[in-house]
């Protein structure tokens, strides 16, 4: 069953890219609240990168993960919204963070980041339109805050990170992909090392993907609906 949606969701991002004349993006499987087991076989199928929300729980998981042995290499990114006294432990769990969003948690990252580790890749997740979220740093904070992570040679900047407002109407949408696209645009201007636009998940990611994605988050298309969290 994994299988046929993995294929699934890879075929919709491959048709949506050449569709847009653009290179495939990384296909980040979100696998918040879904149990080790799923990875393990994800990771059986060839899936390399995987997202995680919260990071007691990404511990828990890569703990039993590390006993068991995964069948192949993987990345780890923490797409949740991470809170300071939870840097440490992110720092040394994960090869991305895509919620970087104010200075604090910059310097915190970097100053936990081990020395014999590559330097943790950062993406600045950015409020591009959602009023009703608390999370990601304004449009107009992003030259600063990005300045403030590629002086870190603990941290790598790569780009940015967006969750739209989620209307239901997926076209209204486009906007918010279009103004990301182009603060990517201006960032990657300023930055040699940024490469990254995460932008989309199970419900948009074709119309994010023709906006200009160059990595996708997706949970629910591979997964099956999520159990609550409990
Ligand atoms: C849960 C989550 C996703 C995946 O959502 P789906 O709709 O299940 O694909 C992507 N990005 C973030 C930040 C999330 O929290």
């Amino acid at each position: 069953m994994l299988a046929d949606a993995l294929r699934e969701v890879s075929d919709s991002l491959y048709s949506a890219a050449t569709a847009a004349g653009h290179p495939a993006p990384v296909l980040v499987a979100v696998s918040k609240l879904q149990p080790a087991a799923a990875i393990t076989e994800l990771a059986s199928l060839g899936q390399r990168d995987f997202g995680e929300n919260y990071v007691q729980e990404a511990l828990r998981k890569r703990q039993e993960l590390d006993a068991a042995g995964l069948p192949g290499p993987a990345t780890w990114h923490l797409i949740g919204h991470l809170q300071s006294n939870k840097a440490r432990e992110a720092a040394d769990l994960f090869d991305w963070v895509q919620t970087v969003d104010r200075p604090s948690i910059v310097d915190a990252l970097a100053r936990h980041r081990a020395a014999d580790r590559p330097p943790l890749n950062v993406l600045l997740q950015v409020n591009i339109d959602d009023e009703t979220s608390k999370h990601g740093c304004k449009p107009d904070d992003v030259p600063a805050l990005a300045a403030a992570v590629a002086a870190h040679p603990r941290l790598a900047l790569r780009g940015l990170m967006i969750i739209p407002t989620p209307h239901p109407d997926l076209d209204a949408r486009r906007p918010a992909f279009r103004k990301a696209r182009r603060l990517f645009d201006d960032l990657r201007t300023a930055h040699a090392s940024v490469d990254t636009l995460s932008m989309g998940m199970s419900d948009d990611f074709a119309i994010a993907i023709e906006e200009g994605a160059t990595m996708v988050r997706v949970g629910s298309a591979l997964f099956g609906a999520r159990p609550a969290k409990g």
